[in-house]
């Protein structure tokens, strides 16, 4: 039974979703206004890692993560750019997509862009000032913080600061705890905004940044969602808020469990361009350092301790990456002794879903693996290994890997929908029913795959 820390309540709790065997997962996603730096993917690689452990255990994942293309930092890139902000997002979020898929993070169910929801969020304003939760002032509409006595609860504020909000309103999308104000859910057009607003029944403006979360989590997510994520800095003001929108709303829990990834820490620094600690992934690819051993550093320290990032660690995970790599490859070269590896097999899997059971500790997750290998690599080396028994360690090596997704991509992560096309064509061909083959072939190269027809079979590689 897994158990995740749960911000809400402070406490790790046994996880269970609303429904037997599906978990939805709402996770904050980038907004589109420069390239993600790896601070931001240190949260991203930690929830895909969430996401696979959760499909390893057999559950159905329906994950939403939205981008932001319209809010403070958006429309003042697009400004300072001098181009629309359609044009201006557009290559950020392009980038974001080329990132995730260099990183080899699974792709979400859906990705719904912010400017695309707008009568959404109006709907849910409108929804808000219906239940006495809002306010309109100056052309904007405000959350009324004071009508929510529940605000506060996942950031744990204390009451002096509750207070200090009794007074006073927020236009910006981000500010600090000891600014709890009524906060903007809806912003009036100014001339800051320039052709950046949309004509609705709240007036002429744009939505603040903290409602496109609740309008496309509700739209896309039936509440409470089993598990909403982001990093540490979002939990105030902008999941307070989310929470505040959307139970005001709709008078129900928001979300089940609340889970944080940890800050990174470049040289035990924040990161900052001006103290050239600032890396994005392209960054760090140019210099020269693989992706998955950028992969493996990000996911290696437990999402709840901050983690310092240097690139000697990079180096050092290429290494531990490699180690992984080298056993997969030795592997089908052993023809040595029958030496049962049922024991060991049995152990190693059982400490790591302990570990990962525990919290995603993937410290205790990593460290039974290689111990794995340790013990795998002695068999092979002492020749105690036979043909049969080494493909058992290697189907275990496939198993660890869909939840690290860090090895050979063609050999591990094939789609299960794509293995059963190619199934069904391998006995299209069998009974010689060309057509339906070459059919389900044409499929299958659609879905990004080949087939490759090899004396021991068909074989599934991506395109
Ligand atoms: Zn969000």
């Amino acid at each position: 039974m897994l158990r995740l820390y749960n911000t809400l309540t402070r406490v790790k709790e046994a996880f269970q979703p609303v429904h037997p065997g599906e978990v939805r997962i709402y996770t904050c996603g980038p907004t589109v206004y420069n390239y993600a730096h790896i601070g931001n993917f240190r949260t991203f690689v930690f929830e895909d890692l969430m996401r696979r452990y959760l499909s390893y255990k057999g559950y159905r994942i329906i994950q939403v993560m939205n981008l932001t293309d319209v809010d403070d930092r958006t429309i003042g890139g697009a400004r300072q750019a001098k181009t629309s902000l359609s044009e201006y997002v557009k290559s950020y979020s392009q980038a974001f997509f080329e990132d995730l898929r260099t990183l080899n993070i699974q792709p979400a169910e859906y990705y719904p862009a912010a400017t695309d929801h707008i009568p959404e969020m109006v709907a849910l304003i409108t929804r808000l000032l219906e239940r006495g939760y809002a306010y309109q002032a100056g052309g904007s509409v405000y959350f009324k913080v004071d009508a929510f006595p529940e605000y506060g609860k996942l950031s744990h504020l204390e009451d002096r600061q509750l207070q200090a909000g009794a007074s006073g309103r927020v236009d910006a999308d981000e500010y600090e705890k000891e600014d709890v104000r009524d906060f903007a859910l809806w912003k009036g057009w100014t001339e800051a905004d320039g052709d950046v607003y949309w004509e609705t029944e709240l007036g002429k403006g744009r939505p603040g940044w903290h409602i496109e979360c609740s309008a496309m989590a509700m739209k896309y997510l039936e509440t409470p969602i089993d598990i909403h994520a982001g990093g540490v800095d979002l939990i105030f003001p902008h999941h307070e808020n989310e929470i505040a929108q959307s139970e005001g709303a709709t008078g129900q829990l928001f979300v089940q469990h609340w889970v944080h990834c940890q800050h990174l820490l470049v040289d035990n620094q924040k990161m900052s361009k001006s103290l050239g600690n600032f890396f994005t992934l392209r960054d760090m690819l140019k210099q020269g350092y693989k992706a998955r051993a950028i992969r493996y550093s990000l996911l290696s320290t437990h999402y709840r301790q901050a983690q310092n990032f240097t690139l000697d660690g990079v180096t050092a995970a290429e290494a531990a990456v490699q180690r992984l790599q080298e056993l997969m490859v030795n592997l089908p070269t052993a023809d040595g002794a029958d030496t049962s590896v049922d024991g060991l097999i049995r152990l190693a899997v059982q400490q790591f879903e302990a570990g990962m059971d525990d919290d995603l500790n993937i410290s205790l997750g990593l460290a039974a693996i290689f111990e794995f290998v340790r013990d795998a690599n002695r068999l092979l080396a002492e020749g105690r290994l036979s043909r049969e028994n080494a493909q058992a360690v290697l189907l275990t090596m496939r198993q660890f890997d869909r939840v690290l997704g860090l090895l050979d991509q063609e050999e591990t992560a094939i789609d299960p929908e794509v293995e059963r096309l190619a199934q069904e064509r391998e006995q299209a061909r069998k009974r010689r029913d060309f057509a339906t083959a070459d059919r389900l072939r044409a499929q299958i190269t659609a879905l990004g795959y080949v087939i490759e027809d090899t004396p021991r079979g068909p074989r599934l590689k991506r395109q």
